[in-house]
């Protein structure tokens, strides 16, 4: 088995797989803090948790343990991690939409709504694709990459 594989998965007793980067996996330049967090400091990346695009596992050193977290959770971060995020969520922009006749789509509505949808990923590392989320003020539907329950342009009203 190749060693990267061994490293970060062993089978549970229910013949799953259970993630076990720890403290060791950690890079010291791959550092970064939390806004609106209950522990202040230094935070680091661990890697992919293959949840939703853009969720990146990273590690507590207080806590001694892995979570999960998203861009905007960020308060500060090193360079290092900057560019590791930048890359990471270039790898994780959900496919374009696409039709059987057609096949991936470039221009056209939706084209346009998903490409709006990437742009804003880059801000928010936040992708929630579930039908039928729309504002809550003006019921508009939010895009993906929008977060919470509601669209940029509310949100930005106050509120
Ligand atoms: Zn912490
Ligand atoms: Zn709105």
């Amino acid at each position: 088995m190749p060693r990267a594989f061994r490293k970060i998965a062993k089978p549970n007793r229910k013949g799953g797989a259970v993630p076990i980067l720890s403290e060791k996996d950690v890079d010291k330049k791959l550092w970064f803090t939390l806004d609106d967090h209950d522990c202040a400091g230094e935070h680091y990346i661990l890697g992919n948790p293959h949840t939703f695009p853009g969720r990146i596992m990273g590690w507590c050193t207080k806590k001694q343990k892995s979570f999960f977290f998203s861009l905007v959770e960020i308060g500060e971060m090193s360079e290092q991690t900057r560019y590791w995020i930048k890359g990471f969520l270039y790898g994780n922009e959900p496919d374009q939409p696409y039709n059987d006749e057609e096949g991936k789509l470039f221009s056209g509505e939706e084209y346009e709504r998903w490409f709006e949808a990437v742009q804003l990923f880059h801000e928010t590392g936040h992708w929630n694709d579930m039908e039928g989320r729309v504002c809550d003020t003006c019921g508009k539907d939010l895009l993906p990459s929008e977060m919470g329950v509601r669209c940029r342009d509310c949100a930005e009203g106050g509120a």
